[in-house]
This record gives structure tokens, sequence and C-alpha cells, in this order.
């Protein structure tokens, strides 16, 4: 069995803006890093538009409904925040991006592959079930994990978020349900403020593990060791997601956590392992941050190759 990797070309169309960091071309030199000989053997899948009832598993549909109505034409950009706003391509790319999302899911749950990635974008992890923010819309990674329970009858499933911020979308649309678990590394302070280890979620199913600016590697690999991977263990996950966001690089401009390229593939097979124990190995991952386009494209290119476990 293999890795799929699963993309859209719709997801280069959503454009915030010239100054914008989270930008076409974060995804282009993925997707170009990835078509080395190496990852020659990657299932390669169109990511299908998700459907108005895998968003509403975590959407409320009224907020689901408002955001696909907005429809910003040529040149114009819509802004929901100060750095959120949709350009004319951005319905379909968030559309492919949560289908996206959903496939790498099918893709494992089905047994097609084993691992999968969904290099997608705009991201995910800062929308809430009901607020756009953080260049987010609808939460990818939340909307595949609440589809593997509905379509696949799963019953824990867990999201394990390295991105250099804070997932307070997943955290907010998983907390109250014990069935999905939560553990998340970033840097604390910083956008956009939640995290706390003081945040447990109804069973403990919410596992937050700060560090602060400047942590580095060591501190990184002792926060997943030591805080986060034991409560997933006692957890059993059935599937792992991955929000994989590779700001917490050293090169990222976003933050100051100082991590190695390295460290992302160390992270990588740390939850293939605890995955081969709990769950058959199968995890999906799926990009969330990552600005500095160098340090991206090498590190979400180590990260596959785990997954793909040369
Ligand atoms: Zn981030």
């Amino acid at each position: 069995m293999t890795t799929a990797l699963i993309t859209h070309p719709a997801c280069l169309g959503h454009d915030a803006g010239g100054w914008h960091p989270e930008c076409p071309d974060r995804l282009r030199v993925v997707l170009r890093a990835l078509e080395a000989e190496t990852f020659a053997p990657l299932l390669r899948e169109a990511a299908p538009l998700a459907t108005h009832e895998q968003l509403s598993r975590v959407h409320p549909v009224s907020y689901v409904d408002a955001i696909l109505a907005i429809r910003p034409a040529a040149d114009e950009l819509v802004q929901i925040d100060g750095d959120t706003a949709l350009s004319e391509g951005t319905p379909a790319a968030i559309l492919h991006a949560a289908g996206g999302a959903v496939l790498a899911v099918d893709a494992v749950l089905d047994g097609w592959a084993r691992t999968a990635f969904a290099a997608i974008r705009p991201p995910g992890h800062h929308a809430e079930p009901d607020r756009a923010m953080g260049f987010c819309f609808f939460n990818n990674a939340a909307v595949a994990a609440v589809h593997a329970q509905v379509r696949w009858g799963l019953d824990r499933v867990a999201v394990l978020d390295f991105d250099v911020h804070h997932g307070n979308g997943t955290q907010a649309a998983f907390a109250p349900h014990p069935s999905l678990f939560y553990g998340s590394t970033h840097q604390h302070p910083c956008y956009p403020g939640t995290g706390s280890v003081r945040d447990r979620g109804v069973a403990g199913n919410i596992v937050n593990a700060p560090l602060a600016p400047g942590s580095g590697s060591a501190s990184f690999r002792a926060a997943w060791a030591e805080r986060i991977l034991p409560p997933l263990r006692a957890f059993d996950p059935e599937l792992i997601i991955i929000s994989a966001g590779f700001d917490a690089h050293k090169a990222d401009p976003l933050a100051e956590l100082l991590l190695e390229t390295e460290d992302f593939a160390w992270i990588t097979r740390e939850i293939l392992e605890l995955a081969d124990a709990a769950c058959r190995g199968r995890v999906v991952s799926v990009l969330e941050g990552g600005y500095d386009l160098t340090a991206l494209a090498a590190s979400a290119a180590v990260h596959v190759r785990e997954l793909m476990r040369l």
C-alpha cells in the first residue's frame, strides 16, 4: 500500500492580496518539491468539492450558507477580518480544500492508500464552527475527522497539530466531544492567543503544549514525547489526522519557534509509530501553514517522505 497525494488546481485560485503570506506560491512550491523522482510512487488524485452536508457536520448550516454566498468579482477582495479575505477564486478553493481532506480520509479508510497527504489551501485550523479567521474559512481537518466518524463509523479520531499557531478552530469544534482528540504544540505568546494547558475539553480530549518563542527542537520534541503522545496513546485513536503546518521552521517569518527541517521528519515518524500500534498506521495529513517558501517545500517533502516510509 502506498501514499496518496491529493490536491486541486482550484486551490491556487484563492488570492488574499499580493502582500499576503498565505499566497498561491505556497502550494506551487510544495507540489514542485513533490515532483522529484523520490515521489513518483505517490498516488495522485484530484480533490473533489466538499459537499454542503460534509461542511455542516462541523459548521452551522447558516455559517456554511453565509460563506458560500460571498461571491467576489474579479479583482475584488471581501475582507472577513484584517488578514482573512475572499477573492474570486476563493469559493472554489475552500470547497476543494475541504473536499481534499475528506478524500484523504476516504483513501485511507477505504484502504487504497496507507497514508494520504492533502496539499491544499487555504488552511483551516483557525476556522471555528461559526467564524472565519486567520486565513481560514472551513476547518479542513475537523471536517475530515467528523467525516471519518459519520461515513466510516469510527468512534475515536485524533487531530494532531504541529503548526506554530494554535488551532483554535479545531479545539472549539472538538472540545465538547469526547470521541474527538486534539493535541497541539504552538508558540505562545503568538496568534491567535488561545491554546492554554488549562483547556482540557470535556474528557481530557484537548491537550495543548504551548512553547515559548525561541524554544527550538529539543523543547518541541519533548512536548510531543512527554505531553501529547502519552494521552493520545490512552485515547487509542482509530485514525490520526495531522494538521501539518510548517511555520514552526526557524526560517519562517511569522513565528520564532526555531525548528529544523528534520524535526518535521521526526514528528511524522513518531506519529506513524503510534499509529502502527493503535490504528494500523492509518494517518492522513492536511496542509496548514508555512510561509517561508524554501523551508515550506523542504519540510513538506521530508514529511511526505516519512508518510511514504522511505
Ligand atoms: Zn500557522
